[in-house]
């Protein structure tokens, strides 16, 4: 039987696998017992590229007289797991994207580009095990190596160098045939110290995760910010390295903070490997294999972590599971979270999602028995959440769009040596700028929207796309000198506070302030020292910190979010609002928190002064499921973008015409119509919304809709794909 090598084939769009017939030098033993996961140098089209095997089948759709064959193998074992590597046939499948982008994505970098992996370490051949103790008498450096390697087995570049071993001896001791190459081995990881005694609620939700340990099982683990949710996945970490297994933790893009590294290599002795887009390249790529080769017991890193390879994954923890952080925004749109779940199902581990305001698809699947429903009703160590309330602010004069009522607050918090938040999430000076003589507003000129007035660095600014002008001395339209600045921002509020309030530190966390992790840093630090201060900032503030000293927290503008648009505005308020309350009055301090808006008695404030989450959440979800929307149904959007203007929507027509007879009954389309940033950096965006009743009519709907998109010839410069599960569709 022939063997056909499916692969996987990155930097194409095309949502196939392509067949090859093993490279003509291999063996045909070996070809036949390859595995999926491992790399091969393939012709493509006029390239040779670095492409990952999908799969091994004995027949091809084409003869194999047509079939070309891979030029090398590039490794002698899979660097993927099956798991890892069922995850990603799953992902390409589900998500309709091209298998050759979502390999990659579970690759580091160093291997992507075709190099072998490096974390190597070194260990003793037989010869050299066999070799006596005071042999290489007069080649010290030589004889202290092989006295270190044969007291540990297989040691890394790094413990022999902390070890004071030189690279030196080391060679000397492989041209010997005394010792040689080998990959990096597992360490031992244990608990340095078990933590604090548990309250009874964090009890049974470590003893629920642990007990399942070894199968597939869904955790929801529900509590407010402070109640103790990390100390239940440290515990569940520990449980795991007791087993000789790896955890691995996903946490939001900016959630990951020097403090919760450290917190974690206090409690264990356990090697570590940290993944995220904040370090280099090569650091990433050491640590990638750190976890794939099953050295590294603990794995925490951001969304992308979630395909790393783990010879022994254990348990996988979501932290903060709504997070928006976790959904992929550009080529490769799939959801952390999601993937998570299904991973654990094919690794056949316990996944645990934790969050103070956990997702309505959560909430849903935890109501349907799918998910066990954990919560922490009280915050550790007696701490009490602020309590809440919305500040009229009809009628009410405004300075820099704070209200007398806020502005008392906040003097009379700072006066009593506390510190106070304020939530304003649009930097800038203001919003818009505007001609009082004729009505000209500054837009930009790639899309169909305003430019942002940053006036510290007198220029316009377009949020959107990036472009920047200088900021006008008078209206270009009629040269009439009074300009408008509307629509407040952060640096106007800075501006204002500057003023009116000059006894206190003032600090802006916006991503014009804020520019690095370690700018973040230092902010922080001097944060935490607790002097009395205004924090002014945008979603930066919401995200991953603590801020013990806040006693006050001030929402400027309410009404900007009540009305997205979007069917997941209303979650996604009452996530941010519980969110940015439980940033404050964590050291026994009852907190305050004020929020100003005109419609102090629109139904989701108040639902959202008066009750807890949990049931502001459950009534949201009643809707949805009213409205046949997520996570009662499933979405699935059609985008497409183009230079020219009605293309995109004519596009999305034909799509629809072609689709249609092969569209399960019960999905519905809508569509098409234009996004709601119709053209964006030059391009007309236009959008078709596949709504379906359920899991499987929507993966038949998503793959009905790509065929009909692939058979159509779209015209150039045209772009279109499809996003599932989309987190927005507007
Ligand atoms: P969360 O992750 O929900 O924000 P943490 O696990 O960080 O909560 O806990 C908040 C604080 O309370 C931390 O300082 C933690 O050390 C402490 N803490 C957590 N659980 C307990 C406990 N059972 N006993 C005493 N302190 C605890
Ligand atoms: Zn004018
Ligand atoms: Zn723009």
């Amino acid at each position: 039987m022939p063997v056909i090598l499916r692969i996987a084939v990155p930097g194409n769009p095309l949502r196939r696998y392509f067949d090859y017939l093993p490279p003509a030098d291999l063996d045909p033993a070996r070809a036949a017992a390859l595995a999926p996961g491992c790399r091969l140098r393939v012709p493509f089209g006029r390239r040779s590229v670095v492409a990952f095997l999908a799969e091994v089948a004995t027949e091809s759709p084409l003869e194999p007289g047509a079939l070309k064959a891979a030029a090398a193998l590039l490794d002698d074992s899979p660097l993927l797991t099956p798991a890892v590597a069922g995850l990603c046939r799953w992902a390409a499948a589900y998500y309709q994207h091209a298998p050759g982008d979502v390999f990659a994505a579970a690759f580091s970098q160093r291997l992507r580009s075709g190099r072998a992996p490096a974390l190597g370490a070194w260990r003793l051949t037989d010869r050299g095990a066999g070799l006596a103790e005071d042999a290489l008498a007069r080649a010290p450096r030589q004889r202290e190596a092989l006295a270190a390697l044969r007291a540990g087995d297989a040691l890394t570049d790094d413990e022999l160098t902390a070890a004071g071993i030189r690279r030196e001896a080391l060679r000397e001791l492989v041209r010997k045939g005394l010792a040689e190459r080998c990959a990096p081995g597992p360490r031992s990881a244990r608990s340095r110290e078990a933590g604090p005694a548990l309250s009874a609620e964090q009890a049974s939700a470590v003893e629920a995760g642990s007990s399942d340990l070894g199968h597939f099982a869904c955790h929801l683990l529900e509590g407010v910010t402070g109640s103790g949710k990390t100390e239940i996945y440290l515990r569940l970490i520990a449980a795991c390295l007791a087993r000789g297994e790896q955890a691995l933790l996903l946490v939001p893009e900016i959630g990951l903070t020097p403090q919760t590294l450290a917190r974690f290599a206090a409690r264990f002795d356990a090697p570590m490997a940290v993944l995220h887009s904040g370090r280099a390249a090569g650091e990433r790529s050491d640590d990638w294999e750190a976890a794939a080769s099953g050295r590294a017991a603990i794995v925490i890193g951001t969304r992308s972590a979630v395909f790393v390879p783990l010879p022994r994954c254990g348990a996988i923890i979501v932290d903060e599971e709504h997070d928006a952080s976790y959904r992929q925004q550009d080529g490769f749109r799939y959801s952390a979270r999601d993937v998570a779940v299904k991973r654990a199902q094919l690794e056949g581990c316990p996944v645990l999602l934790g969050s103070a305001t956990p997702s309505l698809e959560s909430l849903h699947n935890a109501g349907a028995g799918r998910y066990r429903h954990h919560r922490l009703t009280r915050r550790a160590a007696g701490a009490t959440l602020p309590a809440l309330d919305a500040v009229d602010l009809r009628r009410q004069p405004l300075r820099a769009g704070l209200s007398p009522a806020l502005l008392a607050a906040m003097e009379e918090t700072l006066a009593s040596g506390a510190q106070v938040l304020l939530f304003l999430n649009r930097r800038g000076y203001a919003s818009r700028l505007q001609c009082h003589d004729c009505g000209w507003v500054a837009g930009c000129d790639h899309c169909d929207a305003r430019l942002t007035v940053h006036r510290r660095r007198k220029r316009l600014q377009c949020h959107h796309c990036g472009a920047a002008r200088p900021l006008p001395a008078g209206c270009p339209a009629c040269g009439g000198a009074q300009l408008l600045a509307g629509g407040l921002g952060t640096e106007q509020t800075e501006e204002f506070l500057a003023s009116a309030l000059p006894q206190w530190p003032l600090h802006r966390v916006d991503s014009d302030a804020i520019d690095s992790p370690a700018a973040m840093e230092a902010l922080l630090a001097t944060v935490r020292e607790g002097d009395p201060c205004v924090l002014l900032g945008t979603q930066m503030l919401t995200k991953g910190h603590h801020f013990p000293a806040v006693a006050l927290v001030g929402v400027v503008d309410c009404d900007a979010l009540l009305f997205a648009g979007d069917f997941r505005g209303e979650e996604r308020l009452a996530q941010l609002l519980t969110q940015v309350a439980g940033r404050a009055g964590r050291a026994g301090r009852p907190g305050r928190m004020l929020l100003q808006s005109h419609y102090p008695d629109h139904p989701l404030l108040r639902a959202i002064l008066e009750r807890p989450y949990a049931e502001v959440a459950a009534e949201l979800l009643a809707r949805r499921r009213e409205a046949g929307l997520p996570p009662q149904g499933q979405i699935a959007l059609l985008r497409a973008d183009s230079p020219r203007a009605g293309e995109g929507e004519r596009f999305l027509a034909a799509l629809r015409r072609e689709s249609e007879r092969s569209l399960p009954a019960a999905c519905q389309l809508v569509g098409p119509l234009p996004s709601a940033l119709p053209r964006r950096a030059g391009r007309y965006r236009d959008q078709l919304l596949c709504l379906s009743p359920d899991r499987a009519s929507a993966g038949r709907a998503a793959g009905a809709l790509v065929r009909a998109g692939e058979g159509l010839t779209a015209p150039r410069a045209l772009n279109w794909f499809i996003e599932i599960d989309p987190l927005e569709t507007l």
